[in-house]
């Protein structure tokens, strides 16, 4: 970290920002320039608050030389990340995990068909939410724990994994005993306690990007988890807010190869809420897997036209068998493989 001081800074001014640094534990360097003087902290374990020293008289800026993440940091790990789980399915490395199924679990005979469905065409995660943050309270807010048992059936019926959304601290536990990965939404991204406890539940962790998050406030909030002790964590690129009515949000393909450059942590593509729009969706899975993606989540359901929530950016099935085929030729051409389907 380098605090730079106002052209003219008095030497007092200069001397108190050294004996600010000193008094907060760390070493200061002062370097004298032409026009104005700088003074390096030396040390930054990424406690330091920087706002005390931008606070001190005399004081222009102060720049930060290293990121403020560290855990998630390839700086701090090199290689690569994978999340491995006990059937033999991971996500990271050269593979590309399919995730798909509907926005909400609605009934049984929903979420089996769309579990049948995306196993069929070739995926080896089925999502579905159980409890759903909507805008509005009147709106379907999920089966709850019905609907994580549904989950489970599902899993048994199809060997498939399980991801779905944890939504509160205090519900975490629950959501913990029936899903494979715990995701957390773009909602939640900055819900602390939240990612508190799911740095400390035993289970991968999904993290959403936050619907107006930085990538770097994104990458703090996983670096939450990785602190708690969860090395498990999967990032996924959702879209973030524009202005333009067109898409429901932006979605961010630049982020997946910045979180490679930035991060060890997987990270995946959810082009269904990135565009909201379903002849959209498949565009962008191509693209995200071009880019680099460690795995897609794509919203399908049996009948999109009936769904509880997000029908209008659902693909058809047929419409996922297609995606399939199409990413898998994608992956191949950049050396990758999609992941084989559970047997
Ligand atoms: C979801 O995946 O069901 C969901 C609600 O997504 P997001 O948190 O990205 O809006
Ligand atoms: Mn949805």
């Amino acid at each position: 970290m380098l605090v730079v001081m106002q052209h003219g800074a008095a030497p007092e001014e200069i001397q108190r920002v050294v004996a600010t640094i000193e008094e907060l534990g760390y070493q200061a360097r002062p370097i004298a320039g032409a026009q104005r003087t700088a003074v390096g902290l030396v040390g930054n374990d990424g406690r330091v608050d920087s706002g005390r020293l931008a606070a001190l008289p005399g004081v222009r800026e102060v720049i930060h030389v290293s990121q403020p993440y560290k855990q998630v940091s390839r700086e701090w790990k090199a290689d690569p990340t994978i999340v491995r789980f006990p059937n033999g399915v991971s996500i990271g490395g050269d593979e590309i995990a399919l995730m798909a199924g509907p926005c909400s679990v609605e009934s049984e005979q929903q979420i089996l068909e769309s579990a049948r469905i995306v196993r069929d065409a070739g995926a080896t995660i089925l999502r579905g939410g159980a409890y759903k943050p909507r805008t509005s309270p009147y709106a379907f807010q999920g089966l709850g724990e019905i609907g994580l048992k549904l989950l489970a059936t599902a899993r048994q019926e199809t060997g498939l994994l399980i991801v779905t959304e944890a939504l509160d601290a205090e519900g975490i536990d629950l959501v913990v005993e029936y899903a494979d990965i715990v995701q957390i939404g773009a909602r939640n991204m900055q819900n602390f306690s939240l990612l508190k406890r799911a740095g400390r539940c035993g289970r991968p962790v999904l993290l959403k990007r936050g619907q107006a998050a930085t990538i770097t406030e994104w990458l703090l909030s996983a670096e939450y988890l990785l602190a708690e002790g969860n090395h498990d964590v999967i990032l996924c690129e959702r879209g973030i807010r524009g202005f333009d009515t067109e898409t429901r949000n932006v979605f961010d393909l630049t982020a997946i190869p910045v979180i490679h450059e930035l991060s060890h942590l997987p990270i995946i593509a959810d082009p269904s809420h990135g565009t909201g729009r379903r002849s959209k969706v498949t565009p962008m899975a191509r693209a995200a897997v071009a880019a680099g993606a460690d795995g897609l989540m794509i919203e399908v359901h049996p009948q999109p036209d009936r769904a509880l929530s997000d029908g209008e950016q659902s693909l058809y099935p047929e419409q996922f068998a297609a995606l399939v085929r199409e990413v898998t030729e994608i992956a191949a051409a950049i050396g990758r493989r999609v992941a084989a389907p559970v047997a």
